[in-house]
């Protein structure tokens, strides 16, 4: 199986709606964007809504500031819905169900090839090399499926 970088960046994930864990009530929430024409995507203003207990919250590019690489949406800095303990504590997560398929075609498949028209730092380039592994396929990709069973899940 052959499994080809479409050359997502993670940048442009995130703005497919981010699963995160509400703060408020435990129960899933989404952060989105709010698309500005004017501006590079990352840096569109962002709204969480949680429609377990009704909280709503804004960010805003101007004084806020993103971050990027860790489990946590990078805006609100809240945990990701899809995170898991894997492969002696690292932590595999996923902004949203997009993420979570792209992550289980890479893992899953023997043989990778990078994007020649698109290279650079895509998603899969910057994955660590723990999650390039072969000998942690299996592992990632059990806890992908309990992952998975999430994206069902309300609270
Ligand atoms: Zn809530």
């Amino acid at each position: 199986m052959r499994f080809q970088d479409p050359a997502v960046w993670l940048e442009t994930l995130a703005t497919d709606g981010i699963d995160v864990v509400c703060p408020h009530c435990g129960c899933r929430a989404v952060v989105s964007a709010e698309p500005d024409e004017g501006a590079y995507a990352m840096h569109w203003p962002r709204r969480f809504v949680c429609t377990g207990c009704a909280h709503v919250a804004r960010w805003q590019p101007k004084g806020g500031i993103s971050y990027w690489g860790g489990p946590v949406d990078p805006y609100f800095r809240l945990p990701l819905w899809l995170r898991a303990r894997c492969c002696g504590g690292r932590t595999l997560w996923a902004f949203n169900e997009a993420h979570l398929a792209l992550l289980a075609g890479y893992v899953g498949a023997p043989l990778r090839e990078r994007n020649p028209q698109r290279p650079g730092l895509t998603m899969v380039a910057r994955l660590p090399r723990w999650l390039k592994s072969a000998k942690n396929r299996d592992e990632i990709l059990r806890t992908i499926t309990r992952l998975n069973h999430r994206l069902a899940q309300r609270s």
